[in-house]
């Protein structure tokens, strides 16, 4: 059964590969096009969650095996641990294979976000072009948003995307043009706010597919299920314009991830 949303959604933030939670709970990229192809999303950025449990570098190659048979609906993320002493070489790699950007997770790869752990990633995106998708921890924390300032501020040509749209994430976004938040796993009143505080042009649509969809099999870790119609039937009934939506769901994102 197709449940087509209505919208040409473009996700910025899914992932593949071996989830952190459950031993053998895998994603692969066939899922995620299934995901894809079922409910009519446009286009999906996704990053291997297999850098955090298993490898960046195996992580990598799954992202690459990802864009080389799905690269019309699946984008690459490279996803960086900087933990790991060897990160800069899978950089070759993601430029040959057009990544489009990178993700780090501070949470999953342990580490706080100051200067010191996160400037060769940031000198990273510099030199390539590539914004940065980032888990975003709760207000208050080691990882949360306004922990990412000083990398803000010295690093204003790279875009900069702060997941989850946290309350302390929005001052940054109001600040700074480089700032972005995303709609990930966000309950859609606190969407609203964000859209109220903002406006339109700051936030991007992410899902964290593929969580919760339905993959067409029995995933190792069950979750509420989710859909993409669902997902904007969420926003639309907290009264989100349609024009803002269509910023949300997709413009947005052709913009900062300069997509054709
Ligand atoms: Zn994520």
């Amino acid at each position: 059964m197709r449940v087509n949303v209505d919208l040409p959604v473009i996700d910025i933030h899914t992932h593949i590969g071996r989830l952190p939670g459950v031993v053998g709970e895998i994603y692969t990229p066939d899922d995620l096009n299934y995901i894809g192809e079922r409910e009519g999303v446009r286009f999906m950025l996704a990053s291997s969650a297999t850098a955090t449990t298993v490898g960046q570098r195996h992580a990598t190659l799954e992202a690459i095996d990802m864009v080389q048979r799905h690269g019309a609906r699946l984008g690459g993320m490279l996803w960086i641990n900087p933990h790991d002493p060897a990160w800069a070489e899978d950089v070759p790699l993601a430029v040959r294979h057009k990544f489009y950007g990178i993700k780090i997770h501070p949470v999953l790869d342990h580490y706080a976000v100051d200067r010191a752990a996160l400037d060769r990633v940031f000198a990273c995106a510099r030199e390539h072009g590539w914004p940065i998708l980032t888990h975003t921890d709760v207000d208050g924390t080691p990882m949360s948003a306004s922990c990412y300032e000083p990398l803000i501020q010295a690093y204003p040509d790279v875009v900069l995307i702060l997941a989850h749209l946290r309350l302390g994430a929005i001052p940054l976004a109001k600040r700074y043009t480089s700032v972005y938040l995303d709609t990930t796993y966000v309950d859609p009143a606190m969407v609203e706010i964000g859209v109220d505080a903002l406006g339109p042009d700051k936030i991007l649509f992410g899902s964290d597919a593929a969580e919760g969809f339905d993959v067409g099999r029995a995933p190792g870790r069950p979750r509420p299920p989710r859909s993409y119609a669902g997902l904007i039937a969420g926003l639309r009934e907290r009264g989100i314009p349609e024009s803002a939506l269509e910023k949300i769901v997709y413009h947005n994102a052709h913009a900062v991830f300069n997509l054709t």
